[in-house]
Parts: structure tokens; C-alpha cells; sequence
């Protein structure tokens, strides 16, 4: 058996004496301006066993991996009609590209790469204001974590809406193919507040638990039912598409080095799922030549090594 409260501490030391950090997100100060000597990590059993170690409890910029929440509020709303506005194939390219949407008509290859994300914002706020959109997307996380202290940076937020030239452009094209319904600005003020979500290494494994146990978000205690969040099928769907297009141009990379289901995000978090036996966060501000966490990849690379952990080999 495998002592994985020995092994996670194992780990956390050795990404703390890792000299080859990565680089944070340098284009806003709430990330640039982040200590990358900061490592944390968050693994969650089935049976709720949550072994934590370095800085799991600090709050982080959880950027792109919102969007594995957003996809799962919008499959919810719209069901499978999502897959007629944003596909399910990698893309192959960088996470702001507007290269693919020129010939593919405005439609983005999947959710997880910016374009797919903004298309899923404008499904979520239908007729909405923001604020109530995000509203529903902090009860949605908080509720999955069953934490109430989970926030939106409302600064990173302000920074993104200024510096967001890239994500306005994508906005705007896909508006001109029709696959936006409501204006630019308001589906981008809730894009980049979803970004801005802040939340530990803790609150994200628990709030991925889900994804772990068939689309049921386990009871808080032992004895307690588990809470139906999603279908087995979703949740398994939801799993797949994290695979092949959780962290854009480096998915294949992921999935040969660490192979789970895994979402990055720019603030230098990955949420992966281990189906079935572990819910899994990790944090290092670093970013590697793809804008993945260096060092969280090769945490995780390091943990299924340790644990034999594979959707390749379920053991
Ligand atoms: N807020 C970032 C952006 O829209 C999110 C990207 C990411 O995490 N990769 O550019």
C-alpha cells in the first residue's frame, strides 16, 4: 500500500528544492507579482481522506480551470445542443488562438481553449445580468467545495477586462459568425470574472470531486449521501475532454506524462481527476513554454509514478 500522506509531502519537498521554476503569467500584477518559491497541494480519496501539503490552503488565481465549472453549468442548462456552438477536439494551438475560428466559422474546437470558454459564457448568461450569472457560478463552486469562502479577485478581474485585447478580438469574430448572442462586454465581464475565482489548492480538489466519483459530489461525512451533481456519462465526457484539451497545446504531453484528466489555468493551478480514487490539486505559480505550471506537472507526473495512477491502466 502506498503511503500517500508520505508521498504527497515527498513531493511538495522536492518541488520546494526545484531550481527550475517556470515563469508566473507576467501580463497582470495580481499573477505577475505572485511568489513563484509558492508550491501547494491538494489530494482527496474517495472516502473524503485529504492529504495536503505546502501552501494547499493559500488562495490562488484559478483562471482556465473555471472552465471545466463553467462546462458543467452550461451541459446542465443546454445540454448536449452545447456541442453545436463549440466542438470537443484539441485544438493544437496556443489557449487565446484565433487562428482555427476564421476557417472553422466562428465555432472553437472545445470549450477549454479561450473561444470555447467565451461561447459558454454567452450559453450561461442567456438572459442573465453578470452579476447573476457570476452569482450562480460562486454557488455553483462554493457548493461543490462546501466552502463559503471562496471569492472572486475583483482586481485580477479589472486587469483582465484592460489588458483583454486578445479575448475582446475572439469575442468579436465569433459575434460576426453569429455564435455570440449577447454583447461582447457583458459575456466578457463574466468570462473574466469566472477567471478571477481565487480559491486553495483544498478547495479545488474538493470541489472536483465529482468528476472523481461518477458525478456525484460525495456527503460531508462518512455516512452522508453523496449528492448527484452531474450523470456518470457527463461526468466521464467532462473527464474526456479534460484529456485531450485541458491544457491546449500541451495535452498530448500531459496526458503521456501524468495520464489523467487534467485543466490548467494561467495562475499556474491543474485540477486532475484519477476516476475513482483521487481528487487532485496542485499550484505553482511557474509556468512552462505552454503557459501550463511547470512544476505542478511534474508534481503530478511524480505522484502517478508513486501511486500507479492511470486512466491508461486502472489497476
Ligand atoms: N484569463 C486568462 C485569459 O483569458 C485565462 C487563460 C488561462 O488560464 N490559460 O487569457
Amino acid at each position: 500500500m502506498v503511503d500517500l500522506s508520505a508521498v504527497v509531502a515527498e513531493i511538495a519537498a522536492e518541488m520546494q528544492a526545484a531550481p527550475d521554476r517556470g515563469v508566473p503569467a507576467q501580463y497582470i500584477p495580481g499573477l505577475r507579482d505572485v511568489d513563484p518559491a509558492r508550491f501547494g497541494m491538494a489530494v482527496i480519496e474517495m472516502d473524503g481522506t485529504c492529504h495536503l501539503a505546502g501552501d494547499a490552503d493559500e488562495a490562488f488565481s484559478i483562471q482556465s480551470i473555471s472552465k471545466v465549472f463553467a462546462l458543467t453549468l452550461a451541459l446542465g442548462a443546454v445540454g448536449d445542443q452545447l456541442w453545436t456552438r463549440v466542438g470537443r477536439e484539441p485544438s493544437g494551438t496556443a489557449f487565446n488562438s484565433i487562428v482555427q475560428l476564421e476557417t472553422e466559422h466562428g465555432i472553437p474546437r472545445n470549450p477549454f481553449i479561450n473561444a470555447g470558454a467565451i461561447v459558454v459564457s454567452d450559453v450561461l448568461l442567456g438572459r442573465h445580468e453578470p452579476r447573476e450569472a457570476i452569482g450562480e457560478m460562486l454557488r455553483f463552486v462554493r457548493g461543490l467545495a462546501g466552502e463559503e469562502d471562496i471569492i472572486v479577485d475583483r482586481a485580477v478581474a479589472a486587469a483582465e477586462m484592460e489588458t483583454g485585447h486578445r479575448n475582446m478580438a475572439l469575442a468579436h469574430y465569433m459575434h460576426a459568425f453569429g455564435n455570440l448572442k449577447n454583447p461582447v462586454e457583458r459575456v466578457l465581464g463574466f468570462y473574466f470574472h469566472q477567471c478571477a475565482l481565487a480559491m486553495s489548492c483544498r478547495q479545488l480538489a474538493l470541489a472536483g470531486r465529482y468528476l472523481m466519483a461518477r458525478g456525484v459530489q460525495p456527503g460531508a461525512t462518512a455516512g452522508e449521501r453523496g449528492r448527484s451533481v452531474v450523470s456518470p456519462q457527463r461526468a466521464r465526457r467532462i473527464n474526456a475532454v479534460m484529456m485531450t484539451c485541458g491544457h491546449y497545446d500541451g495535452s498530448g504531453e500531459f496526458a503521456f506524462r501524468v495520464g489523467l484528466p487534467g485543466k490548467s489555468g494561467v495562475g499556474g493551478g491543474i485540477l486532475a481527476i484519477a476516476p475513482c480514487k483521487a481528487s487532485i490539486a496542485v499550484w505553482s505559480p511557474g509556468l512552462n513554454a505552454r503557459g501550463n505550471s511547470q512544476l505542478g506537472t511534474l508534481a503530478l507526473e511524480r505522484l502517478v509514478q508513486r501511486t500507479g495512477w492511470s486512466v491508461f491502466d486502472p489497476g
